[in-house]
């Protein structure tokens, strides 16, 4: 078989040596890879590179167009990118993978039974980190979330069911709220569901979702999320499993792929030879899938099933009661390479032989462009006069209403305050003011144009404005809570 050039780092803190450990034992199990070393991390990070990467990184992912990453540390401080945001982001890793499953009873944990993929959407939501300060008062972060991001992800996770032999997705937002940008994402999720028939599915509210997850996790088989929701959720699986130490992660995109432990680069641990290599090492059994080979992962996979059940731990789960020796990171891997071509006994071994990959590009069939056009417009305000009376806005608002938009609606942190709004009300400097046609005649941008330097020439502070538009005839934007 002709050896597949993967991408390396090694990475900061406890990433050399336990890269050093992973990779050993890949060699040991036959793994075909060839392996391209590059730093990115601290090194470079201190070389004045604020974003951590180096052009040869770049050049060496776009070549294998795989990349089996140790931890790497960010520094504190101002100015410091993130290396794994801005990779999964410009190479468009968009969907994060994180199978958890646990080792009852050999490594403790309240859930034995809990066995769950999350699926998390990895480019966008409000990680696509668009903030702005708006007034003294007012910060704003924007949640995008997108069609053909929410549909490629989705597919992914029911393809990843089929080939993975799993039975049932749960989709978790907070649509209730957020009906525009979490109910697409329900909604695509409910679209490409109909084209999977053999597989479950389920929504539920991210809350009440959450808290069922890290009260009963052995319910769920796989969960789909948005990027913040599943961020969360598949660190509660992760922890409910029993060690940071063990979980691994695959950030996959149409072309490329990423191969990683979940954890950091352990600092206070780092030079001791003590770290578990457990979670990057079921990483690497990951991407010998990913790459085709997967009866070299299942063997890795399965000898290291042995060793954790050998009682062979490193510190981080060694529990005098559970555990017969405790080992260093070397010594684990020395562990794991005698055992490879063994079964666990207890533990259930993984058959990964007969397994196909996971599709990963996919033509994306709901896109239908939607005739689009423009109804009103939102105008937020900076205003902070006297008692910051609603009404008084309002009435002073109104006098620059011109003869195409009018005054409809005045909210505050979303809540409609003008007309009639409740007096209790709390109201902070920042006010989003809606105005529209009197007839549904339809509105130019001229229209918008002359409305903003009428509500400029009344004296008021325009901060942002928002264009509001129906598609196919629906209004595109929600109401004001109460309106
Ligand atoms: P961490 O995951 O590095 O460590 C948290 C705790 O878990 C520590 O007590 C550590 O000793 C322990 N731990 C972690 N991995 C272990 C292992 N394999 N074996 C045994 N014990 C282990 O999290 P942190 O301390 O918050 O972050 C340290 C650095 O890592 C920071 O610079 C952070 O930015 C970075 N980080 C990187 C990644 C990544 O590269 N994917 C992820 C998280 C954090």
């Amino acid at each position: 078989m002709p050896k597949t050039p993967i991408t390396v780092a090694r990475g900061d803190g406890i990433g050399p040596e336990i890269m050093e450990a992973c990779l050993r034992v890949l060699e040991a199990a036959g793994a075909e890879l060839e392996y391209e070393f590059v730093t990115i991390g601290e090194q470079v990070y201190e070389s004045g590179n604020t974003s951590g990467i180096t052009p040869e990184f770049w050049e060496s992912i776009r070549r294998t167009k795989v990349f089996y990453k140790a931890p790497l540390t960010t520094p504190q401080g101002k100015g410091y990118k993130s290396i794994n945001v801005t990779i999964r982001k410009t190479l468009s890793l968009y969907a994060n993978v994180r199978p958890v499953r646990t080792s009852e009873p050999f490594i403790e944990t309240l859930h034995p039974a809990m066995d769950v993929v999350i699926i998390r959407e990895n480019e966008e939501d409000l990680y696509a980190a668009i903030e702005h300060r708006q007034t003294d008062e007012v910060y704003q972060c924007l949640k995008l979330i997108t069609r053909p991001g929410s549909e490629r992800l989705i597919r992914y996770a029911f393809e990843y069911a089929l080939a993975n032999n799993r039975k049932k997705i749960t989709c978790m937002t907070k649509d209730n709220i957020m009906k525009l940008t979490d109910g697409l994402f329900h909604k695509v999720f409910d679209e490409v569901a109909e084209e999977y028939p053999s597989v479950e599915t389920d929504h539920l509210i991210i809350d009440i979702g959450t808290a069922r997850v890290a009260d009963t996790p052995e319910a769920f088989d796989m969960i789909v999320l948005p990027n913040l929701y599943g961020d969360i959720v598949s660190d509660v699986t992760a922890q409910l499993s029993g060690s940071v130490g063990l979980g691994r992660s695959a950030n996959i995109g149409e072309k490329m792929a990423m191969f990683e432990a979940i954890h950091g680069s352990a600092p206070d641990i780092s030079g001791r030879g003590i770290a578990n290599p457990s979670g990057l090492l079921n990483a690497g059994v990951m991407m010998l899938i990913h790459v085709g080979q997967s009866e070299i992962a299942e063997k890795i996979e399965n000898a290291y099933l042995k060793t954790i059940e050998d009682g062979i731990h490193t510190v981080d789960i060694y529990d005098p009661s559970r555990s017969k020796v405790r080992v260093s990171t070397d010594e684990f891997a020395d562990a794991v390479i005698e055992r490879l071509g063994q079964k666990p006994q207890v533990l259930a071994p993984v058959s990964y032989a007969n397994g196909r990959n996971v599709q990963t590009s996919f033509p994306l069939k709901n896109a239908n462009p939607a005739t689009r056009d423009l109804h009103g417009i939102d105008v937020f305000l900076f205003w902070d006069e006297g008692d910051r009376d609603p009404d008084e806005l309002g009435e002073a608002l109104s006098q620059a209403n011109t003869d195409k938009l009018q005054l409809t609606m005045i909210t505050n942190r979303g809540l409609k305050v003008y007309p009639q709004g409740a007096p209790e009300t709390f109201c902070t400097d920042h006010w989003r003011c809606r105005f529209e046609p009197e007839t549904d005649g339809g509105t130019s941008q001229q229209d918008i144009i002359t409305l903003l330097q009428s509500v400029h020439d009344a004296g008021f502070d325009i901060i942002k404005t928002e264009n509001l538009y129906s598609f196919d005839g629906q209004f595109g934007f929600s109401l004001g809570q109460g309106q």
